[in-house]
């Protein structure tokens, strides 16, 4: 029986309301009046209901398409203005007791294993830092014997006590395995910003499919935000993995965990990620019902619609020219340079211990570096930001949502990516983006909305040009 307040997963996800809100759905689509009532309402950055989310993606004609990605660029616009967060993902250990169908460290795959040492790590960090990263999401497979969760807090200390020329990591996001009340506590005690933890699927009888290990507990896994706010975490990112069941169940689904949240805690999902099955080592790829370009476009969309104040995040899963087409639509942080194995960074001779080789998580799509990234932003207009500063702030939960609600959210990132991104031109940039980079600038700050703010953040910027590091709004 679906209950958005219950504490339990089967009863906020309930089947029976996805199914009956899907079926519904294919019914509201053939009235232009109930859709053009849902973009009404959407283009007053009001939100949509899972059932108005599962009206929209049934939307194939390219006329509606159209006019739903306008609005999600404008609502986009709107809240978060040109800015780009940019991040890496970081992989500790591959180590993993699970076998998860399409993953590349299932443990039934015969690969080399490795866990960071804490001076590996520390090499992992530098050439990071070197590459001008600031914000940085840890990964680890799960094994609690290999990998427990005090080796995960020792991680996060290192990296934020390694400090190398002007680079320094500001926020460390978490995504580890789904855990208890105790070991979040443990992880909001270390300064995590985010915990994310995608769901991988949300249609049940599929997740126990395609699961076994550890992870193959459904409610463990799906009420694992649940314990991260019970254990004081109140940014929790979620997402579903695309490609492993039908994009219209996952999507409202979705949008039903968001509302759980939203109603059990006063304060939604901080981030919504959007992963995309991609081929790995060992999986047979073509027998999963993978989701075309078109769909996941609209999909993307209809989010940004839905949620307009959360963070939308895509990763180098995504081919470049994609990527573009969904920064446009809603699209508000993305990975660069990533590395999806255990010491990509520092380029770790990634043969283990026993002379078998590892592989990668998956098979990236962008293998640009963060400066060719940085480039294509700012020649498409958009202001990369390394900002960090909300939950530095104390900006979290529902002391953040407030901020953004009210519009007030752009006297904060706009200047804190400008600040941001003159210390990035400052220490790493070549001279091409220098210059790009300091025409962006003159321009983007005058769209400061307040007036002192923007003064000051003239003052900020001009600290910066003389060596201080790390002013923030
Ligand atoms: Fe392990 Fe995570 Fe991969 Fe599953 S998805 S096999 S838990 S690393
Ligand atoms: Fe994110 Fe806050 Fe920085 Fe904006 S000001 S980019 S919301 S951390």
């Amino acid at each position: 029986m679906y209950n958005v307040k219950s504490m339990d997963s089967n009863e906020f996800i309930d089947d029976g309301e996805v199914l009956s809100s899907i079926a519904e759905a294919k019914k509201l689509a053939q009235q232009k009046t109930e859709i053009d009532r849902i973009l009404a309402k959407a283009r007053e950055c009001k939100g949509l209901s899972h059932r108005e989310v599962a009206v929209l993606l049934e939307i194939d004609d390219d006329e509606t398409l159209n006019m739903m990605y306008k609005i999600a660029r404008e609502i986009k616009e709107k809240i978060y203005g040109k800015r780009i967060v940019l991040f890496a993902p970081l992989y500790l250990s591959n180590y993993c007791v699970n076998n998860c169908q399409y993953c590349g460290y299932k443990c039934a795959n015969k690969i080399g294993r490795h866990k960071l040492t804490q001076q590996e790590l520390r090499e992992e960090v530098r050439a990071l830092e070197a590459m001008g990263h600031k914000r940085l999401l840890l990964e680890a497979g799960e094994d609690d014997e290999k990998c427990p969760i005090e080796y995960i807090l020792e991680c996060i200390q290192t990296i934020y006590n390694e400090q190398f020329q002007n680079g320094a990591i500001r926020r460390v996001n978490v995504d580890i395995a789904a855990t208890t009340v105790e070991n979040y506590r443990k992880l909001k005690d270390a300064k995590i910003g985010t915990y994310i933890l995608f769901q991988e699927t949300y249609h049940k009888s599929t997740y126990l499919a395609l699961h076994s290990g550890p992870k193959r507990n459904y409610e463990w896994h799906t009420e694992a935000m649940d314990r991260a706010m019970h254990g004081g975490i109140d940014d929790v990112g979620i997402g579903s993995l695309y490609g492993l069941y039908d994009y219209h169940y996952e999507t409202v689904a979705l949008m039903m965990h968001s509302e759980h949240l939203e109603a059990v805690y006063g304060v939604g999902p901080h981030t919504i990620s959007f992963p995309r099955l991609l081929p790995a080592e060992g999986i047979d790829y073509d027998s999963f019902p993978l989701v075309k370009d078109r769909d996941f476009k609209k999909v993307v969309a209809t989010i940004r619609l839905a949620v307009p104040y959360t963070g939308m995040i895509v990763s180098t899963r995504e081919g470049i020219d994609f990527r573009k087409e969904l920064l446009e639509i809603g699209i508000s942080q993305m990975s660069a340079g990533s590395c999806v194995g255990v010491g990509g960074y520092a380029e770790r001779k990634t043969v283990d211990e026993t002379g078998v080789e590892e592989k990668p998580q998956f098979y990236l799509a962008d293998h640009r570096k963060p400066v060719d990234v940085i480039k294509w932003l700012v020649r498409d207009g958009y202001v990369p930001s390394y900002c960090t500063a909300c939950y530095r702030q104390g900006r979290t939960g529902d002391r953040f949502m407030p901020l953004a609600r009210s519009g007030q959210i752009g006297n904060f990132c706009l200047p804190n990516a400008l600040l941001t991104f003159e210390e990035y031109l400052k220490d790493y940039a070549d001279d091409e983006l220098k210059d790009l980079g300091k025409e962006l600038i003159e321009c983007e700050i005058q769209n400061v909305p307040d007036e002192k703010r923007r003064a000051m953040a003239v003052d900020y910027l001009n600290r910066i040009r003389s060596g201080e590091r790390d002013l923030r709004f």
